[in-house]
């Protein structure tokens, strides 16, 4: 279903049928559960037909996977994508989407909001790999103008950044990017395909975590790369994985051989093959039954947020709520422009009576749920101060939107009415 000439079916049509047929072999009409690790070959020339990627199909589920194939075929359908990997969690999306760009010495530059979990990743751990992120303010494009230097290889933003309230330009930083022949990874995990489309904002790749919304009960962690297959490899030599002689495949030329599929091919025939970050059917299963109902999740989810946060803003017990759909917000204008459905289900707010409150706050709400987690159907809650950002001093605390008097909540799609009424409750016990 992924036609060059653009979709022919809506959105809420897609998110149903994108990449799935009834089984070949029995008919059945859901994407049955491939659980088997290998595949038999047809025959000796089928094998090796296979393993030199003169034809696709199923060897190995560390590879190739037919239930994961649907997922990968329907992410990159609803992102407007010419093809994607799906992966074992975000974390695993990120590195094989920055792996086959990045050698020893070379650099990311990355926005400064972004999820804690991927601060970590990418100011600590990609350093053992010999790679380093810079890390900018992305509201000043003369700063990631100036970052950018002849060692960096991609930027890396969020669209609706962590920890909420914020959204990026990303027509702005595309074009930045362009400008220096750089490839845009965007991570659109608290947007989603239904809220922003990064590729149509200038983006190369793009990177989930299904683990939030994409699957959205929290069940199962995974992650998908999807490849706009827009971007121009061979343009230097900056990108030698793609556009060089790959060694392990008889010197093919990636680029040269697939060409707009050249990064999706890399991805499963080097990066699955080698770094084994794979997704596992279940997963699969649990994400393809998530993204059914993704519209119509998303509507629910923008609705009870944009209610909630209007209610809080008004409320004597706050001091002020950040919520790019509020009119209040410095990036109220950009929703309309990035994310023209809705500012997603992700702010944060900041209660009077500071870090105490804020820990009574969160004991005392029946409904939200306090968890390290985000995209999930129920509303949930995390005061970062007290728990994922407590080894920060106030300042770094402050710096990276986690206060102590700031909790951050993820918007459910129960009941708005109940949710006002649990934070009501609450708050009258947290501020006295
Ligand atoms: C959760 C999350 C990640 C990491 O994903 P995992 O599936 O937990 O590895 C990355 N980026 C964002 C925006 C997230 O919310």
């Amino acid at each position: 279903m992924t036609d060059p000439e653009g979709p022919k079916y809506g959105f809420d049509t897609l998110q149903i049928h994108a990449g799935a047929r009834p089984d070949p072999a029995t008919g059945a009409r859901q994407t049955p559960i491939y659980q088997s690790t290998a595949f038999v070959f047809r025959d000796a020339e089928h094998a090796a037909a296979l393993f030199n990627l003169q034809e696709v199909g199923y060897i190995y589920s560390r590879l190739t996977n037919p239930t994961i194939a649907v997922l990968q075929e329907r992410v990159a359908t609803l992102e407007g994508g010419a093809g994607a990997v799906a992966c074992s969690s975000g974390h695993a999306a990120q590195l094989m989407a920055l792996f086959p760009l990045m050698a020893p010495g070379l650099n990311v530059v990355v926005s400064t909001r972004l999820y804690g979990g991927t601060v970590t990743q990418f100011s600590q751990t990609i350093k053992r790999f010999g790679w380093s992120a810079k890390f900018v303010d992305f509201d000043d494009l003369d700063a990631v103008k100036a970052a950018i230097d002849d060692d960096t290889r991609a930027v890396f933003c969020e669209a609706i950044a962590n920890p909420g309230g914020y959204i990026t330009d990303l027509d702005a930083i595309s074009d930045i990017a362009d400008a220096a022949g750089l490839p845009l990874i965007v991570d659109n995990t608290s947007a989603t395909p239904y809220l922003c489309r990064p590729i149509e904002h200038g983006a190369t790749l793009v990177v989930h975590s299904t683990t939030k919304y994409l699957t959205g009960n929290g069940t199962v962690t995974g992650g998908v790369v999807v490849d706009s297959g827009t971007f121009d490899w061979s343009a230097n030599d900056k990108f030698p994985s793609l556009s060089q002689p790959e060694p392990a495949y008889h010197g093919l030329k990636f680029h040269e051989t697939f060409g707009p599929l050249a990064f999706t091919f890399h991805g499963i025939a080097v990066g699955l093959r080698d770094l084994g970050m794979t997704m596992n059917p279940q997963a699969a299963h649990y994400t393809l039954m998530g993204i059914e109902t993704l519209s119509l999740r998303m509507d629910r989810h923008v609705e009870n947020a944009q209610r909630l946060a209007s209610w809080l803003e008004q409320d004597d017990r706050v001091d002020y709520v950040t919520y790019a759909g509020l009119e209040s917000s410095p990036y109220y204008e950009r929703v309309a422009k990035i994310c023209p459905r809705g500012a997603g289900a992700l702010f944060t707010f900041a209660v009077k009576g500071g870090y105490e409150a804020c820990v009574k706050l969160v004991n005392a709400l029946e409904i939200f749920s306090h968890v390290a987690n985000l995209g999930d159907a129920r509303s949930l809650i995390i005061h970062s101060a007290s728990t994922t950002h407590r080894q920060l001093t106030a300042e770094q605390q402050r710096a990276a939107g986690a206060a102590p008097e700031v909790v951050r909540v993820s918007i459910g799609i129960e009941d708005v009415d109940d949710l006002i009424a649990d934070l009501d409750q609450a708050l009258s016990k947290a501020v006295s």
